[in-house]
């Protein structure tokens, strides 16, 4: 493997190692469970299990679940499985910010006993109003004063349940005048009857993310603890925290900037809203932008991870364009997808002068640079089905495929030519009339050159499939970014792309009917495409998913 690029990252890392500051590194991802993960995360992925896999060192798991009324069971499975699926592994068992609450609610009363917290009864409207502006310092609040003691007892009171949700709130007491809003006294707890996924009724009250993040990642060890930029701005909240404590570990927290993938949302909040709205099938629909999406469009963990180490790490806008994404996918099928044949639009072609029996063609490998996938015979039959794109009345210029009277020869098999071209009713045409030369198998035709090749199959050994055909989902690069004439945002889903699903029936070789779901092929000349996670069945009528063409062909 090539030598990873450093990046500002990697320089800390190695500064630290180098200095004895750390043995070995250990990162986390600590993905919220409420929704699935998208590319974003899989950029944060490769980041942090990349890291760890490189240094050596470890990464964790750790699901953010400080939020019980939006997180699910079915979203930490899923979690677990896309890692998984990317190729990583997590130290030890997953995590939990939730297994860390008895220590988190100690290290509160430490804070309390300190006179560094306090509990404050200001409403949440009030505290907005306390807390001031960029321009004007914040004001105390009038509980700000209250003892240690009084503190405490209270505290007490709120994790026992003797206060209506949201009437008491503990604060730390940093500075009211700060210059950084997030350090005007932020609240660490809150009350909140909820029935959490891990913790069921334990807890009525609950601590705030920037509170638990940074001593989650101090109680596990984690060294460096990368997230995106928005966090820049709470990192003296993360120091603060962990200063004020008797934690024996300090992670560094290093910012990234965010992935943006144009062409997609990258927001799990608006994700769910094209679940919700039934706009896609399901958080897996193959459209969608998430893990799971890619995944059962047939895309390959190592395509997803070779368009994470492109894109990058820095702290400027990254900003990518989706057909790099497909690039790197694409990239990585070519040396890892069987060939096989397809025709996704027939026309039918009679072969007049065909007589049963001929073996018609060579055997074709099933890919040119893999001997050992071994070949398979393909035969010929009197009617087979060619791309109707192959053929064309009127040609354009430098045309090199069917035409009639023209030549083109059939991929492994004959050189053919068009004698008659036969229409509907309605002008379209239907069926053309061939002939095939009988010396041309594996030789070229005496006299003339013959340039032009297609795939084809026979009409009578082919079976049909249902091939859905994906697009883009929006048809503008930000679907959520462009605002009216009103300056408002519009709503992202007015630009969803009405063709970014077709579901056609296609013809393809049998051998394609035994595969297992999630298996990919190259139909040849047409693109990448996998037998669907959910809806094929070995066997069965194969159903595929286009992955990718074989070339970028988005015109923007
Ligand atoms: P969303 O707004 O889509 O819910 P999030 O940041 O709130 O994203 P989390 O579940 O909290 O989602 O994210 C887990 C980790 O993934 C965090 O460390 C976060 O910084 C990282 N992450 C999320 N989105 C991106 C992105 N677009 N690019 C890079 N990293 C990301
Ligand atoms: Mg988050
Ligand atoms: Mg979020």
């Amino acid at each position: 493997a090539p030598a990873p690029i450093s990046n500002f990252i990697r320089q800390v890392i190695d500064a630290d190692l180098a200095s004895g500051k750390h043995a070995s590194i250990v990162t986390r991802f600590p993905p919220e469970p409420n929704g699935y993960l998208h590319v974003g995360h899989a950029k944060s992925i490769c980041l942090n299990f990349g890291l760890a896999e490189d240094y050596t060192g470890l990464c964790n798991l750790r699901m953010d679940d400080t939020n019980p009324e939006k997180e699910e069971d079915e979203y930490i499975a899923a979690i677990q499985e896309d890692v998984q699926w990317l190729g990583y592994q997590w130290q030890g068992e997953v995590r939990y910010a939730s297994n860390y609450f008895d220590q988190l609610y100690a290290y509160a009363e430490e804070l309390i006993v300190a006179g560094k917290a306090y509990v404050d009864d200001l409403t949440p409207e009030e505290m907005r109003q306390y807390r001031g502006n960029l321009n004007e310092p914040g004001k105390e609040s009038p509980y700000r004063s209250r003892t240690p003691d009084e503190n405490l007892t209270l505290f007490r009171q709120m994790r026992d349940g003797a206060f209506a949700d949201g009437s008491k709130t503990l604060r730390v007491k940093i500075d009211m005048a700060s210059g950084n809003i997030n350090l005007r006294d932020p609240v660490i707890y809150r009350i909140r009857r909820a029935t959490h996924h891990q913790t069921g009724d334990k807890w009525c009250i609950y601590p705030m993310y920037d509170y638990t993040h940074c001593i989650s990642d101090a109680l596990e060890g984690i060294t460096h603890s990368l997230c995106t930029l928005e966090f820049e701005d709470h990192r003296p909240l993360y120091d603060w925290v962990l200063n004020n404590i008797t934690i024996p570990a300090h992670p560094q927290q290093i910012e990234f900037s965010r992935l943006e993938l144009l062409s997609v949302v990258t927001s799990k909040r608006k994700l769910r809203q094209l679940v919700e709205e039934h706009l896609v099938t399901g958080w897996d629909d193959p459209r969608m932008p998430t893990i799971s999406g890619m995944r059962r469009r047939g895309y390959s963990p190592e395509g997803i991870r070779l368009f994470a180490q492109r894109a990058g790490v820095s702290k400027t806008p990254n900003v990518v364009d989706f057909a790099s994404l497909e690039g790197a996918v694409r990239e990585t099928l070519e040396e890892a997808s069987p060939r096989v044949i397809a025709v996704l639009d027939p026309i039918k072609v009679t072969l007049t002068n065909f007589e049963p029996g001929v073996t018609g063609s060579r055997s074709a490998p099933f890919h040119p640079h893999h001997e050992e996938w071994g070949e398979r015979e393909i035969p010929l039959a009197r009617e087979i089905y060619i791309e109707r794109e192959d053929f064309a009345e009127v040609p354009p210029p430098k045309w090199q495929r069917l035409t009639p009277g023209g030549e083109v020869r059939l991929r492994y098999s004959y050189v053919i030519k068009c004698d008659e071209v036969i229409k509907d009713s309605a002008g379209m045409v239907v069926e053309l009339k061939c002939s095939l030369d009988k010396d041309t198998l594996g030789q070229n035709p005496v006299g003339r050159k013959v340039k032009g090749v297609i795939h084809w199959i026979s009409a009578e050994h082919a079976i049909e499939a249902e091939v859905r055909m994906y697009d883009r989902l929006f048809t503008v690069a930000r679907p959520d970014a462009v605002r009216g004439d009103d300056g408002e945002y519009v709503d992202f889903k007015q630009f969803m792309n009405p063709a970014s699903l077709t579901v056609i029936t296609g013809y393809v070789e049998p051998v394609v009917r035994d595969a297992a779901p999630e298996t990919r092929y190259q139909f040849e000349r047409l693109g990448y495409f996998v037998t669907d996670r959910k809806d094929h069945v070995a066997g069965g009528k194969p159903v595929f998913n286009r992955t990718v063409t074989l070339k970028d062909t988005w015109a923007t």
